[in-house]
C-alpha cells in the first residue's frame, strides 16, 4: 500500500509546480538496432548473436515524414528520438542521429525534441544542439558498480564512468538533461534511488526523470536469450510499488519533470499516476519488423517479437487520452508554454 502521507505530499509538489497540466510525448525508434550487450534489453546485440531479434533497421526516410506528419496533425509538439548505440564510434554515432533530429526540426519547427541516445564526446552534444535538439536524455538504468557491470556486457553503454559524467556535458553544451533507473533491474530499489538522488546532486541535477519499468522479454517463437540473460526481470514493479517509486521521485525532484510510462495499464498511468508525475508517453513507434510500416500501431496491449516492446500502446488520440485522466489533469502537447 502506498503511504497516504507520502502519496499527499508528492500530489501537492505536482501541483505546486505543475498545477495540472500533464505533458504527452510521441516516442519514436528511428533506428532500432543496438551494438550494445544490454542484458536486459531485446535490441542489445547479444540477443543479434543467437538470431533472437525482431528488428527492422532503420526507419525509412518516406516513413519517418509520414509519422512525422501524422504526430504533429494529431497535435503532438514534444518527440522522443530513441537511438541505442547504433556505432561504437561516438563522432559517427552523432553524425547519424544528428540527421534524424534536423529531419524532425524541418517538421516540427517549434517543437520540442528530446535525443535519447548514449554517451557522447562534449563536442558531439554541440553537434546535437545544432541540429535542433533541445534536450538528451542517458538512462543510467542502474547505480550500484557490480549490478551494472554484470547488466552491461559491451559497447558503449559498458563505459559506467562516461555515463556517470555525461550530464555535465549536456549541460555544457546547452542541452536540457534527462536521466532513468530501470526499475526492476535489482530487488534494492531503494538503495538504488538513494544512489540515484545523490548522483544527481552531484552532476547539477536533472530536468527530466523518467521511469521505465523492466518487463518480461517478449521473444520471437523458438528463439532462446542467454542464460545470464534477464528475459524475466529480478524484481517484478506492480502498481503500487510503481506508484511509490514515483512519489519518492516526485519528492526528491520536485522541479524536474517526472516521465511515468505505459508499459503498465495507461488506464493506471493516465488515471493515477498522472495526479503525481506531469509528463508521460503518448503515442510509441517501435520500428520493430512486426510494427506496420504504414500505419499508427494499435491501440491496446502491444508485444513485438524479439524487442523488449511490451507495453501498452494508448494511440495516437490525445481526446482519448485525456478521458482516461482525472477531472483536475489537462493533457497537453507542447512543452514550450
Ligand atoms: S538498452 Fe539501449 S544501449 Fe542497451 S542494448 Fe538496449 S538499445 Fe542498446
Amino acid at each position: 500500500m502506498v503511504d497516504s502521507t507520502t502519496l499527499a505530499d508528492a500530489r501537492r509538489v505536482r501541483r505546486q509546480h505543475f498545477g495540472g497540466d500533464f505533458r504527452l510525448h510521441s516516442v519514436i525508434y528511428p533506428i532500432d538496432y543496438c551494438t550494445s550487450g544490454c542484458t536486459y534489453c531485446g535490441l542489445s546485440t547479444l540477443l543479434a548473436r543467437e538470431g533472437a531479434h525482431g528488428v527492422r533497421g532503420a526507419m525509412r526516410p518516406a516513413t519517418f515524414d509520414w509519422l512525422m506528419r501524422r504526430l504533429t496533425d494529431a497535435g503532438y509538439h514534444v518527440h522522443e528520438l530513441v537511438f541505442g548505440t547504433v556505432a561504437d564510434d561516438q563522432a559517427r554515432l552523432t553524425s547519424r542521429i544528428a540527421r534524424w533530429v534536423e529531419s524532425a526540426r524541418r517538421h516540427d519547427p517549434d517543437g520540442y525534441l528530446i535525443v535519447n541516445c548514449d554517451t557522447l564526446r562534449p563536442q558531439d552534444y554541440r553537434v546535437l544542439r545544432s541540429a535542433g535538439a533541445d534536450a538528451v536524455w542517458t538512462f543510467m538504468e542502474v547505480m550500484s558498480p557490480d549490478v551494472y557491470r554484470a547488466k552491461h556486457r559491451s559497447g558503449l553503454k559498458a563505459d559506467r564512468e562516461q555515463r556517470l559524467e555525461a550530464p555535465l556535458r549536456m549541460r555544457e553544451a546547452g542541452l536540457a538533461v534527462g536521466n532513468a533507473l530501470l526499475w526492476g533491474l535489482t530487488e534494492d530499489w531503494q538503495g538504488e534511488l538513494d544512489q540515484f538522488v545523490a548522483w544527481s546532486g552531484q552532476v547539477g541535477g536533472f530536468d527530466f526523470v523518467a521511469t521505465p519499468v523492466q518487463q518480461r522479454l517478449t521473444l520471437s517463437p523458438g528463439s532462446a536469450a542467454p542464460d545470464y540473460f534477464d528475459v524475466t526481470p529480478p524484481l517484478t514493479v506492480d502498481p503500487e510499488l510503481y506508484l511509490t517509486i514515483c512519489c519518492e521521485l516526485r519528492l526528491a525532484f520536485p522541479t524536474a519533470r517526472l516521465v511515468a510510462n505505459t508499459r503498465l495499464d495507461p488506464t493506471f498511468v493516465y488515471g493515477q499516476v498522472s495526479a503525481v508525475n506531469d509528463m508521460c508517453n503518448g503515442y510509441v513507434w517501435t520500428g520493430s519488423r512486426s510494427h506496420p510500416e504504414r500505419e499508427l500501431a494499435q491501440d491496446g496491449h502491444v508485444r513485438h517479437d524479439g524487442t523488449q516492446m511490451d507495453f501498452h500502446n494508448p494511440g495516437a488520440d490525445p481526446e482519448a487520452i485525456q478521458r482516461l485522466c482525472p477531472q483536475d489533469i489537462t493533457v497537453r502537447l507542447d512543452l514550450r508554454a
